[in-house]
């Protein structure tokens, strides 16, 4: 371990010396940072991977190297999966208060760590620090809150049809939950999902996603410090050529009894087919297409605020993004003019350590690859760039905003997720119109719209196949409300008081014979 953390140290030490101002400051976060753990977590301890193997985390900005970390591959996960199993039986037994209250230190440490995950963040994600710093208030909420919900874990008595008989309903935590998170949001997703699963009495495995496991070991060493059991919280990081193996162990073991998942529909596919032999519960927070409709009576610089918020968070890299910005005809002019004059105005591209920036870098050259493919696809078909259109010369993964026009349902930015700093126009002419096209997506994650028409708003709320819609806003995600999609976009929901559904069993106990 510290022969790791050494060598890590001077690749840091180096790289601070040749780096331009933005890399170094990842470094540096990195290489100072108390909270960077190189190894794997499993049974309350660090471990090596087999073999040592390591994999390198890269600035998303230089993709220059911050640090490595182990390698785990099957083996790991299997190992991690019999911790979890075998921590269990007293996770499980534990009062709820007590749960609860190992939940509120958690919480507790996670705040008062606040400015360094953050920092870790924005080295290996990229997103300007103070989006950083939203998500680990973000990310701290849900286990604040499950820490609440932990004790609210209500069962039922039901009355019986026949006087010899009473009927009660027990929830029951579903045992170990392999969860597997995203980049985009390394530390939030991951507290969503383990916050709810460990206040019942579930024990978790839990693995990162490779371009961002510092995040999630970060967030298993204040576990470790806020008293979690041994067992309890697991997590394995491991490379992109690794993950398939491990990914098929936390989804087939029958010590597993359910997944929990964020990331894209073709993964969240291969996950489901996997758990599917063993009849694993699955939660699956999968891809979106999410269409932002401006109608004629909408306040317009409300709508314009609210694209940009929605669009342009995290450079474009969420899942409830807006993805197709549907306008109606008599609006569609001034609100295009107002939207790129917004962008020009307040969105900042370069380094997430520099104060003034709002848009860093795409997580890496994939990313960069599918926003490009869109654009040219747009503009072959007869699409106009207003602004924007091609990489950000401040280095290779960074794009500009972009603003596309006169596009159409058959491009590809109409049709697949962006994940990319585009807003590509539509123009409409009825509300009737707007909804077929909003809703000709086979996903259904996150929907808005801008109106100041009552009975319009009513409408088209309850008529968009979405499970989350926003009225008139564009920042939706709360620890208090359900997050998750219809269709394609997946299973289940998370957060709110329905998130601890996902990792419950319901049991009907039935008293004869009184
Ligand atoms: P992206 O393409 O944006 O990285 P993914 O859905 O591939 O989105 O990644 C989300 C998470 O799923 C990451 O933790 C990633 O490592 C993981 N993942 C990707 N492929 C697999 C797989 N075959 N099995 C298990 N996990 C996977």
């Amino acid at each position: 371990m510290l022969r790791q953390l050494r060598s890590g140290m001077q690749a840091l030490t180096a790289g601070l010396r040749a780096h331009c101002a933005s890399a170094s400051a990842a470094a540096a976060t990195v290489g100072g940072s108390g909270l960077v753990r190189s190894q794997a977590y499993i049974g309350g301890r660090w471990v090596d991977a087999s073999g040592s193997a390591l994999f390198p985390v890269q600035d998303p900005a230089s993709g220059r190297q911050l640090v490595e970390v182990a390698d785990c591959g099957p083996r790991e996960a299997k190992e991690a999966v019999r911790a979890a199993d075998c921590s269990l039986p007293s996770w499980r037994a534990a009062t709820s208060k007590e749960r609860s209250n190992l939940l509120r230190k958690w919480y507790d440490l996670i705040i008062k760590n606040k400015d360094e995950l953050a920092r870790l963040i924005t080295a290996e994600n990229g997103k300007p620090l103070q989006e950083a710093f939203s998500e680990i208030l973000y990310a701290a909420s849900f286990v604040e809150w499950f820490s609440e919900e932990a004790r609210r874990v209500y069962g039922d008595v039901v009355p019986a049809s026949s006087p010899n008989r009473r009927i009660l309903i027990l929830k029951q935590p579903i045992g170990v939950v392999s969860i597997i998170t995203p980049w985009n949001f390394p530390s939030a997703m991951l507290t969503r999902k383990a916050g709810a699963a460990l206040a019942v009495g579930c024990t978790v495995v839990v693995k990162p996603a490779e371009d961002t496991p510092l995040s999630a070991l970060a967030l298993a060493e204040l576990a470790d410090q806020a008293g979690i059991p041994a067992g309890v919280f697991n997590v394995i990081p491991s490379s992109r050529s690794n993950t398939p193996a491990v990914g098929e162990v936390l989804c087939t073991d029958p010590l597993v009894a359910a997944i929990s998942f964020t990331g894209s529909t073709a993964t969240g596919k291969i996950l489901l087919r996997h758990a599917c032999d063993t009849v694993k519960k699955a939660s699956m927070e999968l891809g979106g297409l999410a269409p932002f409709i401006v109608f004629d009576s909408a306040d317009l610089d409300l709508a314009v605020a609210g694209a940009l918020a929605s669009k342009f968070r995290n450079s474009g890299q969420t899942c409830v993004c807006a993805n197709r910005f549907l306008v109606q005809e008599g609006i569609h002019d001034a609100f295009v003019e107002k939207m790129v004059k917004a962008m020009q105005r307040d969105l900042r591209v370069g380094s997430g350590f520099d104060d003034q920036t709002t848009q860093g870098p795409l997580i890496n050259e994939r990313a960069v690859q599918k926003v490009e493919n869109q654009i040219s696809d747009a503009v072959s078909r007869g699409a106009c760039i207003v602004t924007g259109g091609k990489r950000h010369s401040f280095g290779a993964t960074f794009f500009e905003p972009t603003l596309l026009s006169n596009v159409t349902t058959d491009m590809l930015c109409a049709q697949e997720e962006t994940f990319g700093p585009l807003a590509p126009v539509l123009k409409f002419q009825t509300e009737e119109e707007a909804i077929t096209i909003a809703n000709a997506a086979n996903v259904g994650l996150a929907g808005y719209f801008y109106s100041r028409d009552y009975a319009q708003i009513w409408r088209v709320a309850e008529q968009l196949e979405v499970g989350i819609v926003g009225v008139n806003e564009g920042l939706l995600s709360t620890p208090e409300a359900p997050f998750g999609g219809v269709k394609q976009s997946g299973l289940g929901r998370e957060g709110s008081k329905y998130g601890v559904d996902e990792y419950l069993e319901i049991k009907y106990v039935c008293f004869g014979s009184l």
